[in-house]
């Protein structure tokens, strides 16, 4: 049994990368009387990755009321209205598609792209195409921002931002809401021993430092989690081959686009995310098909770029997740507790949901028992299990030929949720009603699974050519163009709104 009261609390959250400063944001904004401290280290720089999100980072800021035109200019942020998956697919007409941000703007044009990708399920019909049916795609590829003119129309979206910047951003910001900030490594950790809950750090210089509650944001290695109480670590790697990813800056493109692109490779997948004043680029690859060198080699003939020295950057990643994201007095947050390659951009997702959910625990006057402890475990693995159905998705309905990495991509096993949504579609079965049956189990929701399987051509129908539907993408630009400003001006905007309040 934990103190009922989170506001009462003395905590230390170990680890100052975005998860733990984002864990430090949530908790002392919703329990302003909790003692929070956060020990970073001066020996292990955070990762330094992880520059795109979902629309749940608005609901951070929003929750933190910290607006767009503050954060965005201090961090080379940028808006992201969805991704560009090309080359995932050998359809024809299937070779790139666009998942979007699922918006109320969509509904008169998405209704319809369901009923015709049903439809060609079942052999009648041609197949379509989610390009021709979503407001996002047209905005993205524009270089709109997906902040409507007219504050009532309601549409989510992502960002993409320097993931050291925003890391330094919300250090300031904790710090002015009262997190203590101490520069220390940690050396061991010491248990009770009666309950075997955490009693203390030995830190390099500060000394012991005691509280009643920690927070492991240590990354990979977990020193909390994994390091002390050798949780069980439950890996995803038969379902998800990437192990490395390589990783390169180049220049800002002319058009800012509101998307990332994720284009297939021979042994993996790269991303292409554009900031304000440079773009970010990673090849995330498998080990067992392709050599580092392999791999740097084909992102920079991919790019077009030079070999930029110390530019380049390989990391290595352990996807899977703990089966106890919080046990006794230890919450880890972050790749602390588990990580999920970057397709989706889910990972700071997944450490707000794990942050709230543990928040939200403590919200009943009643003692947390361990059964709110279990709660919130089986809550966090829940999502972590549904974005994994996702992710595979995209490796197992892969249609290319060219290598073995796509080829046993495909052949590999797939999480049963995954096994039974795909069985569905391929037989033409009422897939919104398997989607239905499955909702508990679902992280993405009906939008996203049609577009990936009607989008990457997955149908019985694919040798028939896709039908374009002129007048759906006609109506979906019109409102794009209509509805949106351009992404650049809106970006100086802020930047000249920053300027002139810090003249002020
Ligand atoms: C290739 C790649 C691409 C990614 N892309 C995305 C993306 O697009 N979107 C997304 O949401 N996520 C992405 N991620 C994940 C994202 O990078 C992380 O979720 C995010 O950066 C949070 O990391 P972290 O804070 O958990 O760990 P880290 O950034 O590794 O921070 C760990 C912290 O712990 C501290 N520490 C470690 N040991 C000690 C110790 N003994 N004592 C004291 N302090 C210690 C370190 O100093 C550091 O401050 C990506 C990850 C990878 C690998």
């Amino acid at each position: 049994m934990i103190n009922n009261s989170l506001n009462g609390l003395n905590l230390i959250i170990v680890g100052g990368g975005t998860a733990g400063w984002m864990a430090a944001n949530l908790i002392k904004h919703h329990c302003p009387d909790a003692e929070v401290t956060l020990i970073e280290s001066d020996k292990v720089a955070p990762i330094g990755v992880g520059e795109g999100s979902t629309p749940y980072l608005k609901q951070f800021f929003n929750t933190l009321g910290v607006e767009d035109s503050v954060w965005m200019p201090e961090c080379d942020a940028t808006y992201k209205a969805g991704i560009r998956f090309p080359g995932w697919s050998e359809v024809s007409g299937f070779e790139s598609y666009f998942h979007p941000f699922f918006s109320e703007l969509d509904i008169p044009t998405a209704e319809p792209f369901f009923e015709f990708s049903k439809k060609a399920l079942r052999g009648v019909g041609q197949p379509v195409h989610p390009d021709d049916y979503f407001v996002n795609q047209p905005l993205a590829a524009l270089g709109l921002a997906p902040v409507a003119k007219d504050p009532s129309l309601n549409i989510d979206y992502g960002y993409h931002f320097d993931a050291v910047k925003l890391g330094q951003f919300l250090k300031r910001n904790a710090q002015n809401l009262g997190v203590k900030c101490v520069i220390d490594h940690v050396d061991k950790v010491f248990l009770n021993d009666k309950d075997g809950a955490i009693k203390a750090l030995q830190t390099r210089t500060s000394g012991l430092m005691r509280a009643n509650m920690f927070v492991d944001c240590t990354g990979f290695s977990g020193l909390l989690s994994q390091q002390t109480y050798a949780l069980t670590f439950k890996s995803y790697a038969d379902y998800l081959f990437n192990d490395r990813a390589v990783t390169v800056m180049t220049k800002a493109d002319s058009t800012l686009q509101a998307q990332t692109t994720s284009t297939a490779l021979k042994n993996g997948w790269a991303w292409k995310i554009p900031l304000q004043s440079r773009t970010g680029n990673g090849y995330v690859y498998s080990s067992k098909y392709c050599s580092n060198d392999q791999a740097e080699h084909e992102l920079l003939s991919f790019l077009g770029a030079e070999k930029q020295g110390a530019n380049v950057r390989h990391l290595s990643m352990k996807v899977g997740r703990l089966s106890e994201h919080w046990h006794k007095n230890c919450l880890s947050v972050g790749l602390s507790q588990g990580f999920i390659e970057p397709l989706e951009a889910t990972a700071l997702m997944l450490v707000q949901y794990t942050v709230d959910t543990f928040i939200r625990s403590f919200d009943s006057a009643k003692p947390v028992l361990e059964n709110n402890q279990q709660q919130v475990n089986d809550k966090v693995n829940c999502l972590t299990d549904g974005v994994l159905d996702y992710i595979c998705a995209h490796y197992r309905m892969n249609s290319r030929s060219d290598t073995a990495y796509w080829r046993d991509c495909r052949d590999a096993p797939v999480p049963p949720t995954l096994a039974i949504l795909i069985e569905a579609w391929r037989k033409g079965e009422d897939f919104d009603a398997v989607l239905q049956h499955q909702h508990n189990e679902l992280a993405y929701l009906r939008p996203s699974w049609y577009v990936l399987l009607a989008g990457m051509g997955c149908f019985k129908s694919s040798n028939c050519h896709r039908q374009f539907d002129q007048i759906a993408a006609a109506k979906c630009k019109a409102k794009a163009q209509h509805a949106f400003p351009d992404q650049r001006t809106l970006l100086k905007a802020y930047s000249e709104r920053v300027k002139a309040k810090a003249k002020s």
